[in-house]
């Protein structure tokens, strides 16, 4: 049994906003409707929150539109200027960092200490890294036949739509909003209906930063009512959208159907994660307990698939249920939690019925399996071996705290068991063979690869997925071709 740890610790904050953001004024929702969002650690309600519709979409769009219009402020403004106020906006959530951590830990569930080292400074950089692009997004000249001068031009795409999840709401804020802010777009964003507090605070900043008004709107609201909206409009130029695979297929159909707006997607995954039997066996089973239970296994990119050679199998096994049955779960505050509950009741339920489902599918349990304690959405920590590649425990993405252990004898059989899946986001190695470690890395089908380490972020590292992982690239300098439209003038001379 994880232990549970029971001291609380009380948190300080005050929740400020729980509004809409448009044009830079905090309003309620044109239905006068709100909903609720909760603390997963206790399931009481933390602040009701106004939910915007489709009505709201529209108020944002004009907004976002008129901020987009040649003679804005937003649009007379340098580069330079540009990366100035993302330089704002980022000392801003320094100054607040310890608030933002609070909100984030009460809304989602994630330790407090965990997004103070993990997500603050990772959010705190993204702005940073793309403040810096902000005056060197530039074209080309280029030498076409004929007596031409041809040019290029990097322009903002326009108005974009930003549809992000709740497992990370403070960093799927940053990864969205700094590059295109970056280019010169304006923005309309809905935050998951889970987790719109942090965002909402960070709505709160970028005014207090100066960006003009309408650049940045934010309408917290729910996935089919607002976010449906917004990938259906008329006057939206691009939707960017992070969050399951089956809701990503419904945002590309409403963007296909109404104005053929730019898509890019960041969806799920069911990562491969490979550890061969000359692995530096301790670095393996914490770097895969890691990959595997690191966010409650709420990320997209969790090594959800933990390939292990046969020779080193029975001792991996055995090491990461005893990791697992260490593992620290309770109340998110406290400086000794390493994992909190899932996000919400939907999330839980689910994650039981996946671990239920392994056990009915004959893989066998041996850490965890149900759930802590009899309030809140606590999981324990669970670790399955003799897992079967076609068990749903190894086809599906859990999104939960649920390790899937198969054995593997060579390494030919295994990347086509690794590459067979309708996902391709994320994998990792586990080797001290430098040309296996290429080798694996070159052939398995996946946006990131990570050799003797897992979940290395970084602003300027870009991330996003292969076949139904995802369309395009999120940050880096490939990060801002999404956020970008090019420009070709040809000049008679
Ligand atoms: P999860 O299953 O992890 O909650 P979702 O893909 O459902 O992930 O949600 C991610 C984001 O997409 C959230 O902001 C959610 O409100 C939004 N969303 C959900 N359904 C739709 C939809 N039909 N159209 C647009 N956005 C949606």
């Amino acid at each position: 049994m994880a232990t549970v740890l029971t001291s609380a610790q009380s948190s300080d904050v005050q929740i400020k906003q729980t509004k809409i953001l448009i044009d830079n004024k905090w309003v309620d929702s044109v239905s006068g409707k709100t909903f609720e969002t909760i603390n997963p650690a206790t399931g009481e309600v933390l602040a009701s929150v106004a939910e915007a519709d489709a009505a709201d979409v529209d108020l944002a769009v004009k907004a976002a539109r008129k901020a987009f219009n040649a003679k804005s402020a937003w649009r007379k403004m340098s580069g330079s200027e540009r990366g100035k106020l993302l330089n704002k906006l980022a000392d801003l959530i320094e100054k607040h960092a310890e608030e933002l951590g609070t909100l984030e830990s009460l809304d989602n569930g994630k330790p407090r200490h965990v997004a103070m080292a993990a997500d603050i400074p990772l959010v705190i950089a993204c702005y940073r890294y793309y403040a810096g692009w902000a005056d060197k997004i530039q074209g080309k000249t280029i030498p076409i036949n004929g007596d031409y001068f041809c040019y290029t031009r990097h322009e903002p795409v326009g108005v974009v739509a930003q549809i992000i999840p709740w497992n990370f709401p403070l960093l799927m804020q940053a990864w969205k909003l700094a590059p295109a802010l970056a280019c010169g777009n304006t923005v309309v964003m809905k935050p998951a209906e889970q987790t719109p507090l942090s965002a909402l605070r960070v709505g709160e900043l970028i005014v207090e930063a100066g960006f003009p008004e309408g650049v940045v709107n934010l309408l917290p609201g729910y996935g089919p009512t607002a976010g449906g909206a917004l990938s259906r409009h008329m006057d939206i130029d691009k939707v960017a959208f992070t969050g399951s695979t089956e809701v990503g297929k419904i945002i590309m159909k409403a963007a296909a159907d109404s104005n053929l707006k730019r898509v890019t997607l960041e969806l799920g995954g069911k990562s491969p994660n490979i550890v061969l039997a000359d692995a530096n066996m301790d670095e393996a089973v914490e770097g895969s307990h890691f990959a595997l239970f690191f966010n409650q296994g709420q990320c997209c990119c969790a090594g959800s698939r933990v390939f292990v050679e046969e020779k080193i199998y029975d001792e991996f096994v055995q090491r990461s249920a005893e990791r697992a049955k260490r593992r620290t779960v309770g109340n998110p505050l406290d400086t000794k939690t390493e994992q909190g509950p899932q996000v919400d009741n939907e999330q839980f339920t689910k994650v039981l019925s996946f671990i239920d489902s392994g056990k009915r599918e004959g893989a066998k349990l041996v850490a965890g399996g149900d759930r802590v304690g009899d309030k809140g959405y606590f999981v324990a920590p669970t670790v399955f071996s003799d897992v079967k590649d076609e068990m749903k425990i190894a086809q599906e993405e859990i999104f939960g705290p649920v390790m899937s252990i198969m054995k593997f004898k060579d390494t030919e059989e295994l990347i086509d068991r690794a590459n067979k899946s309708i996902y391709g986001l994320a994998a990792a190695v586990w080797t001290r063979d430098i040309g296996k470690a290429h080798q694996i890395a070159n052939n398995v089908r996946a946006g990131t690869v990570w050799v003797n380490c897992y979940d290395v972020f970084d602003a300027a590292a870009p991330f996003g997925g292969f076949k139904q992982s995802g369309i395009g690239r999120e940050l880096g300098e490939y990060g801002l071709q999404q956020y970008s439209e090019i420009k070709t003038v040809t000049v008679k001379l």
